[in-house]
């Protein structure tokens, strides 16, 4: 367009076409076959094997391009050939001052970038700690909806069908979003672990030249092990049931002499924040599998259950016969939460 100062031309004035330097309009009816955008975390130069998989399940939604990012200032040139082995065709490569360390806004600054600029039908994004901070963050910069926590997905080459349990996961939910682009959290695990082999494909480095809002200026490693609740062979859990905060602390006591044991709690005792949100057990919290689970007044509410009912020997004490922790209990204790924990703590010496 030479000769156009700006606004003046017959071009600009043309609502249908852009002034010149502009990139094409969102539509509305982007099929997914023209191309997903997965963003995925690299840890220390390792790629998660959730990352792995929803690359893979990427390309086995859309015939059309595969866009993966990662973030990181440090050389990652040993990976990239796996991240194109699971499926990406092109992959962006964020660096900049300001990705030196995480921070949700500029995450979600940079990839609403690259969402402008390549025009994604769908970005898929992992449901872990960072995925699910930055994506509602990146939603709101692209003017479009979050499926949060998906775990399934489908596609017909033309919308993309999200599936997610809700109503506290009585049932399946099938989404299909009308905002563009369609934005998604995948629960880790959702997709199978695809086979690690090593493929070629374009690279571009993507410079962020925006400034963090944020400084880190220390950084303490945490130093609560209850994040590992699921490693344990004894869970003691804590319910809304038991009359004081002093009975967590006779449960770390009692944990401390069952090698092995671990404290955990229902979500009405995080909640009172009596214990961290790491160590809840349930459908929002951790999934576990001890070979004991020992609950201390807790009813058993559906979204409890669905996180401790796989393990291989449950005892529930609740002095209420029909609370529903009984249904799934080996033995079921119908006394005081408080006292049996007490005489328990007195017994295991
Ligand atoms: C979307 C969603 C997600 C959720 N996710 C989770 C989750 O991940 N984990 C979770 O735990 N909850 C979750 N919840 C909350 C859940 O619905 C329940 O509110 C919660 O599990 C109740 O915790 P509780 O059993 O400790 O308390 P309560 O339901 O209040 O039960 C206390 C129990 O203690 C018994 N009791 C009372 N006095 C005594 C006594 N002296 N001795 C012995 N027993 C006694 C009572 O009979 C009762 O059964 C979620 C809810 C929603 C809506």
């Amino acid at each position: 367009m030479s000769g156009c100062e700006g606004g003046n031309c017959q071009t600009c004035q043309d609502s249908d076409r852009l002034p010149p330097g502009m990139l094409e309009r969102y539509s509305l009816d982007v099929p997914v076959s023209s191309g997903i955008m997965v963003v995925v975390p690299v840890n220390a130069s390792e790629l998660p094997d959730y990352a792995a998989e929803l690359i893979s399940a990427a390309s086995g939604l859309t015939d059309g391009r595969v866009y993966t990012v990662i973030f990181g200032n440090q050389d990652m040139k040993e990976l990239y050939p796996y991240i194109f082995g699971y499926g990406t065709d092109t992959l962006y490569h964020v660096r900049g001052k300001a990705i030196g360390s995480y921070t949700p806004e500029v995450w979600a600054d940079a990839l609403s970038q690259i969402s402008e600029r390549i025009k994604p039908a769908a970005i898929l994004i992992p449901s872990d700690k960072t995925g699910r901070e930055f994506a509602p963050r990146l939603a709101a910069r692209l003017k479009s909806g979050l499926t949060a926590d998906c775990t399934g997905l489908s596609s017909d080459g033309s919308v993309l069908r999200m599936i997610r349990p809700a109503f506290s996961g009585t049932l399946m939910a099938e989404i299909e979003c009308s905002g563009f682009p369609q934005i998604v959290t995948v629960r880790p695990g959702t997709f199978p672990r695809p086979e690690k082999r090593r493929a070629s494909g374009t690279v571009i480095y993507w410079p962020y030249e925006g400034d963090s809002c944020k400084e880190i200026t220390a950084e303490t490693p945490k130093t609560d092990a209850a994040s590992d609740i699921r490693e344990a062979k004894v869970l003691i859990a804590i319910g809304a049931g038991v009359r004081s905060r002093s009975s967590v602390d006779d449960a770390e006591k009692l944990a401390s002499r069952i090698p092995g044991a671990m404290v955990c709690c229902s979500r009405a005792i995080a909640e009172r924040g009596w214990m961290p949100a790491s160590r809840q057990v349930g459908m929002s919290g951790a999934a576990v599998k001890p070979e004991l689970y020992i609950a201390f007044g807790i009813s058993g509410s559906v979204q409890h259950l669905a996180g401790m009912s796989s393990s291989a020997r449950i005892i529930a004490v609740n002095t209420d016969p029909s609370a529903p922790i009984h249904s799934c209990a080996d033995l079921s204790i119908l006394s005081d939460a408080t006292q049996t924990l007490k005489e328990l703590l007195e017994r295991v010496s």
